[in-house]
């Protein structure tokens, strides 16, 4: 892992309750994390309670949302727009996770004005990002992350990802077990950084690159040790209070 401070994010999707929200809490108070972000995304509902909770344990974590509405305001019935995110205590957001789009459809463009949104309002956006199993065996990989980094460039231009993350998360690893190897995650990391590099060296050089897939205690360290990868997205692994402390840990260890 380059010198940037590591980010390890919880994406907990669709599952957690106030009892899991209590054992992280807790378990982040009792443990000092010096030198390592650590960040949980509960469904939004549990966002407030758990930032109030955290507050009150002096938790390490911050708390963060899985998705937002790319609008402001008004009649867009289930939305959840991002002054309400910020205002509840959500530090960050995941936009683009790759459920979404295969499931609700959503394109890049609209991740774009997603992770635009987000900034305007100071929230940092964590900008997913992978390719298919298809698209890898196609050699299109670099073409798919390409596509989706450029469309945020287009509309926020490239001084954006200052103030925000990219996570490389190859479909194919997520939620199936089968992690990328460190070498496979670090040519798409060096490839994202090169690519964020034609724009902007030095944009390039402080953005920090998360990998997700199938990331756990077992494989984190080895991850950890590529050069440009500075955190992981954690689904999975990430509802066990012990194993994501333990991926943490990794983090910290390997920096
Ligand atoms: C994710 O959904 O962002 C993810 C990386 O999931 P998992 O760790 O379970 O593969």
């Amino acid at each position: 892992m380059s010198r940037l401070k590591p980010l390890i994010a919880a994406n907990w999707k669709m599952n957690g309750n106030n009892a899991l929200i209590s054992e992280f809490t807790q378990q982040f108070a009792a443990k000092t994390l010096s030198d390592v972000d650590v960040l949980v995304c509960p469904p939004s509902v549990y966002l407030a309670q758990f930032a109030t909770q955290v507050t009150q344990y002096q938790s390490a974590i911050v708390v963060g949302a899985q998705n937002l509405s790319e609008h402001d305001s008004g009649a867009f019935t289930g939305e959840i727009s991002t002054v309400m995110l910020q205002e509840v205590g959500a530090k960050y957001v995941i936009v683009g996770h790759s459920e979404r789009r295969s499931l609700y459809g959503e394109t890049p463009e609209l991740v774009a004005k997603k992770y635009s949104v987000a900034l305007r309002n100071n929230i940092t956006p964590i900008l997913c990002t992978g390719e298919s199993e298809q698209q890898r065996e196609n050699g299109q990989t670099f073409d798919v992350i390409a596509q989706d980094i450029d469309a945020v460039i287009a509309l926020s231009g490239i001084q954006s990802f200052n103030d925000g993350i990219v996570a490389y998360e190859p479909v194919w690893a997520i939620g199936t077990g089968k992690s990328a190897t460190p070498e496979q995650a670090q040519d798409v990391h060096q490839f994202i950084r090169r690519h964020l590099a034609k724009y902007d060296d030095e944009v390039a050089a402080g953005v920090r690159i998360l990998y997700g897939g199938s990331v756990n205690e077992k494989n984190a360290a080895e991850l950890f040790k590529q050069h440009d990868i500075n955190g992981a997205l954690v689904g999975g692994a990430s509802l066990v209070s012990e194993k994501f402390m333990a991926i943490c840990q990794n983090a910290q260890s390997n920096k």
